[in-house]
């Protein structure tokens, strides 16, 4: 334990440069002036800047106008991996050929693992299905000094937020729901490989400096009410576009009243209203959470930074710093929500759940309530949830629905073993499931007979609920709630109930009514270890470990650089595709049985661009080549590459918009795309397309899409000029039509000096690559 002493010796605890970050903080004061408002997230922000005055001073008229225009370039103190985006983090990591990893960082292998009939059996046929994966990430984790967390040891941010968060910290994390991690008051960021790769190999990492909007929390909680519910309120209020480009803040006297673990909740999914993270600001509860996790030495060195000197008073925001929106909530009124289906801002109040699901004919039954996961399987959902459990034991009743529990991490698990909380799940005929993703990430082996295609509903307390998510069924509505509200929901199984309100017939004639829950925050004498297996390997590196790829993988594949750009203009490319409508980045690299490949830029680029539709003929994944003959859009990509034929893809509005899968970039780029033509593109995909040396380009006239067709050749005016002045001038792109006409259409870029420098070298990595090999 992490108090008594007793049971396997707790590991150091990770505290982050103060020191080193103060000094940044000093820095920050000194270019805005000391009479400067800041937010808290600009505070930590800024304070992990390479060059304070070159980002906040720059684009932003002398440091007025930062939030929404300064380019920052940061160096983060930590990051972290989970196993599917580790592969190709590592891989691009390993080609700079450094002995270690420039800042601390962990692997958490959380999203390979099956749930189907519990921890028992689940884990060990999920390690056999995935080992050669699991050992390549394991001894590139030794040889590199990277803390490994085995299959088992839980889900990457109940691991961090037990482990390595603390107030101040700035990390990266190749996972959406890094900010989990701000819930304990830091910094958290959720990123691609590459980007994850900047950290690790110390080049600074970019970000446009985020807007800041503020969450103003009033009142306390109270009865059923749980830190889930503010979530789901918010992303009611914003919808999931409200965050985009912003860092929640929370400010106001609700904060000090919630635990530390029900903020690293209401931070997770600022994740689902596309927030660059969300933030807490150094609280009460954050210490005796810190102390029960083994953490004390970092309540000490906090101490000193949040109250030694008020006017540094560098964890809370300065009073009266301006926001950039505000939005307040009351914590007191607040009802219980369920979010969804398929949209987790789709928000209805509790008390209007049961109109909801006749109005809009959900089914009235569901069959599989699940809580738990990186979201809110702290101990005090999970001994919240136990209460409503023993409530109904006690009047003799069992879920209706199918009852599943996922552990966030062995620490909790172990705990709630200990407290007996588990066996109390287990007798009311709950399924334990492995410390890991499982059901959240799709891997979830329904055995209720649930057919694929066959609408239906589940409850759970995750965080996302897009159709397929869970089950891989798209006609599975999946609705959000708390663990207590899909607990309670889970004994009558009907989506009407509402356990605030309702009553369920007994056994022996009676009703019973669930009495509003109660559970503790902390385990009385702090946190257990739990199975020693599962602690992480030791963070020094070790060059004598031998890194395992075998060249017969197909999950696995060293990657070879991409090769540098050349000299002068582009010529000679064809376009291979004109893409029809919305092209998002699973449309370009889409997931589901694809993520087994990702660690395999070959296997996975069979998957390119499948989802797109053909602007000509209408037709999905089905391209031309010149002479007529058809195929997959991978297939003549593949021939293409074969060939040395380069080429062009054309698309409309906002191409590359969901989630910042690095694989959409890297995939085309690797079966020789050049150029992605488009209308406009999602920001963060235009920036990813140029990391891998693909230049994306934007029509000057939106019409001009009509001017070009698949099959053109295509080749660049002004380009080189362009790449040569590091981003000054202008571009046009010649097409010759098949007929001999040749068509001039102007053209926008938004290359800056460095990414004209990656395009150069061919990737931002072979910069890097040349920067760290001797
Ligand atoms: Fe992501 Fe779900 Fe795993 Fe959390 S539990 S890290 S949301 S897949």
């Amino acid at each position: 334990h992490a108090n008594t002493g007793h049971g396997t010796a707790r590991r150091r605890a990770a505290i982050p440069p103060y020191q080193k970050i103060l000094r940044g903080f000093e820095d920050v004061r000194s270019v805005l002036g000391e009479s400067r408002k800041l937010t808290l997230a600009e505070k930590i922000l800024y304070a992990h800047l390479d060059n304070v005055e070159e980002s906040l001073l720059e684009n932003t008229n002398n440091g007025k106008n930062i939030r929404g225009n300064a380019n920052l370039k940061l160096k983060p103190d930590r990051v972290a991996m989970q196993d599917a985006s580790a592969q190709m983090a590592i891989l691009q990591f390993m080609t700079c050929d450094l002995p270690s990893t420039a800042v601390p960082a962990s692997i958490h292998c959380d999203h390979m693992i099956v749930g189907e009939k519990g921890a028992d059996t689940d884990l060990p046929n999920s390690i056999a299905g995935n080992k050669e994966v699991y050992d390549f990430l394991e001894t590139a984790a030794k040889r590199y000094g990277i803390e490994f967390w085995p299959p088992g040891a839980g889900i990457i941010h109940q691991t961090v937020l037990e482990n390595y968060s603390a107030p101040g910290l700035m990390m990266l994390g190749t996972d959406s729901h890094t900010p989990n991690a701000g819930g304990l008051g830091a910094i958290a960021i959720g990123v691609g490989g590459a980007d994850a790769v900047d950290a690790l190999v110390d080049a600074p990492w970019e970000l446009k400096a985020p807007k800041i909007l503020n969450v103003r929390l009033e009142g306390k909680l109270s009865g059923w009410a749980s830190p889930k519910d503010v979530i789901l309120r918010l992303a009611g209020l914003l919808t999931v576009r409200g965050g985009t480009g912003s860092i929640i803040e929370y400010s106001g006297p609700g904060v000090d009243t919630l635990s530390a673990t029900g903020m690293a909740t209401i931070t997770n999914m600022g994740a689902e209203v596309g927030a660059t993270t969300s933030i807490f600001p150094f609280a009460e509860n954050h210490v005796p959470y810190l102390k029960a996790t083994g953490r004390s030495s970092i309540i000490d060195a906090v101490k000193g930074i949040a109250y030694g000197n008020e006017s540094y008073n560098f964890l809370r925001p300065d009073s009266g710093c301006e926001y950039d929106e505000q939005v307040v909530i009351d914590l007191s009124t607040l009802e219980p929500h369920i979010n969804g289906p398929f949209t987790p801002d789709l928000s209805t109040p509790l008390s209007k759940f049961k109109e909801a699901v006749e109005v809009n004919r959900w089914p009235k039954t569901f069959g599989a309530g699940l809580i738990g996961s990186c979201t809110n399987s702290s101990f005090e959902d999970m001994t919240r949830a136990e209460d409503l459990v023993k409530q109904a034991q006690a009047a003799g009743l069992r879920p209706k629905a199918d009852f599943f529990i996922t552990p966030g991490s062995e620490q909790i698990r172990a705990t709630l073993e200990e407290s007996s909380t588990l066996d109390t799940f287990s007798k009311a005929g709950g399924t334990v499931l492995a410390n890991a993703c499982g059901p959240c990430i799709g891997q979830w082996k329904r055995t209720d007979g649930v057919k694929k295609g066959e609408e239906n509903a589940i409850l759970c307390s995750y965080n996302r609920n897009f159709p397929g998510r869970n089950d891989g069924n798209g006609k599975t509505m999946s609705f959000l709630a708390s663990p207590e509200i899909v607990t309670a929901m889970a004994y009558s199984g009907s989506t009407e109930f509402n356990p605030l309100t309702d009553t369920i017939p007994m056994p022996g004639g009676k009703t019973f009514k669930f009495e509003p829950p109660t559970g503790s925050r902390l385990p009385g004498s702090g946190f257990a270890i739990g199975n020693p297996a599962f602690l992480p390997s030791s963070a020094e590196p070790d060059s004598s470990v031998q890194v395992v790829v075998d060249p017969q993988s197909d999950r696995l594949a060293l990657l070879d650089p991409f090769p540098p750009y050349g000299q002068g203009e582009l010529k000679g490319l064809k376009v291979l595709y004109k893409v029809k409508g919305q092209c998002t980045t699973d449309t370009i690299s889409a997931a589901g049985p694809w993520l087994k490949y990702k660690g395999h830029l070959p296997n996975i680029s069979e998957n390119t661009l499948i989802g797109a539709v053909n602007a000509k003929t209408g037709e999905t994944n089905v391209a031309y080549d010149a002479d007529g003959t058809n195929m997959s859009i991978p297939e003549l990509g593949k021939k293409w590459k074969q060939q040395g034929q380069q080429w062009i893809v054309v698309a409309e509005d906002n191409y590359g918009e969901g989630s910042a899968r690095e694989h959409a970039a890297l995939q085309p780029r690797y079966l020789g795309g050049r150029i992605i033509l488009a209308k406009s593109f999602a920001r963060i995909h235009q920036t990813n397309l140029k990391k891998q040396g693909v230049i994306p380009l934007t029509f000057t006239q939106k019409e001009d899409y009509d001017k070009i067709s698949a099959n053109d050749e295509i080749e660049t005016s002004g380009l080189w000029d362009v790449l040569q002045n590091g981003g000054e001038g202008h571009i046009k792109i010649l097409v010759h039509k098949r007929s001999g006409e040749v068509v001039e259409i102007p053209v926008e870029h938004t290359l800056s000096k460095d990414q004209c420098g990656f395009v150069l070298a061919g990737s931002a990595l072979n910069v890097l690559a040349k920067k760290t090999k001797p």
